[in-house]
């Protein structure tokens, strides 16, 4: 494939490329002040969803075209580039008749190939840089599909945004990174410029610096990030949005690596290391949940908590079982002892609890 820079006039081509604003557009004001201040922090690209997919009714579904006069008048009274989410044919006709520079698809409608289809026909004849959401589900044969599929309709101005997957499972972040998906996506197609979306990754405004400093250490090539005037009283997102200062402050505090920096295949270690601690802590608490339930089995059977024969089971096959993968029982001993322990502290609360 070849694709153009999706670089526009006066936004500078030095790492990351910056794209902020807020999660969505509420009112004219919010719009406005929003896009000010971050106007006033150097920000060039501003993005704010229009339309709002919500995985249940009911909730804000965002203001529709109403908004994008507001965008029109950013452009105008900022100088911003503008960008927002299409998810239909439809939005994206409209979005072109106000002069929206740059469009996105998200994660849902990346899922659905029926969709991007309709996208990228809507798009066959414009020359406007579009940025492809990872699927919500981790499926890099269906996220490539959609930038083929854009591809295919003649765009060539393509980025790709990583806002992590989806799973059912309790977790630290509201979307897992997977890292290890966009960068076997930057090795199957090295000139396509990623962009991170930490916002959607972390789900909390605590965690968008250290995401944005994982990207910036992958050699990610710019950042989308949601910034509200005032966050906690934002309709959609509320967690996980910052003031235009708190943003501003983010990125000074960004460290811009050397592309080619030696450490770098250390760094990818340490992070998938720092990955599968995450999803040890994360296996551990569901195991522990499903500790609290036998607890409670046991307690409305009268069981006692502790029963041996099944524990000396556990220790023995598993013992062996780390064996032959290449570990020593006895580590394997300590470590499902130190989890036993845990387990029993937490039937005991379930026991005693009235
Ligand atoms: C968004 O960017 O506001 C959004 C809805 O994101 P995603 O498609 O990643 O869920
Ligand atoms: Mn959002």
């Amino acid at each position: 494939m070849n694709f153009e820079s999706i670089l526009l006039p006066g936004v500078d081509a030095q790492r990351p490329l910056v794209i902020a604003g807020p999660c969505s557009a509420e009112t004219e004001i919010q719009v406005m002040t929003t896009a000010k201040a971050l106007a006033s922090k150097g920000i060039k690209i501003y993005r704010t969803g229009i339309w709002k997919p919500r995985t249940k009714p009911g909730g804000f579904e965002g203001v529709g075209a109403t908004g994008l006069a507001w965008l029109k008048q950013v452009k105008k009274e900022t100088g911003m580039y503008v960008s927002t989410e299409v998810a239909t044919a439809k939005h994206v006709f409209e979005a072109l008749k106000y002069g929206v520079d740059i469009l996105w698809i998200g994660a849902r409608t990346t899922a659905n190939p029926f969709a991007v289809q309709e996208i990228a026909e809507a798009l066959q004849g414009v020359d406007i840089p579009v940025l492809i959401k990872n699927p919500v589900n981790p499926d890099l044969e269906l996220w490539i599909g959609a930038v083929e599929r854009i591809y295919n309709a003649g765009i060539r101005r393509i980025a790709v945004i990583h806002r992590g997957f989806s799973s059912y499972e309790k977790k630290i972040y509201r979307n897992l990174p997977q890292w290890h998906i966009p960068i076997e996506l930057r090795r199957r197609i090295p000139e396509l410029p990623i962009i991170c979306d930490p916002s959607h990754i972390g789900g909390k405004r605590e965690l968008i610096a250290s995401l944005s400093q994982q990207a910036m250490d992958l050699n990610f090539d710019g950042l989308i990030i949601e910034s509200h005037c005032n966050p906690s009283e934002a309709w959609s997102d509320k967690d996980q949005q910052v003031t235009p200062e708190v943003l501003d402050y983010i990125l000074n505090l960004l460290v811009i690596r050397e592309t080619n920096q030696t450490t770098e295949p250390l760094g990818e270690l340490r992070r998938q290391i720092d990955e599968i601690d995450n999803q040890l802590l994360e296996l551990l608490a569901k195991r522990m949940r499903i500790s609290r339930e036998i607890g409670q089995y046991k307690k409305e059977h009268n069981m006692t908590i502790y029963q041996a024969k099944r524990y000396d089971e556990i220790l023995s096959n598993r013992m062996s079982y780390a064996e032959e993968l290449d570990m020593s029982g006895d580590f394997m001993k300590s470590v499902l002892e130190a989890i036993h322990e845990e387990s029993i502290r937490q039937q005991i609360k379930v026991m005693n609890k009235k």
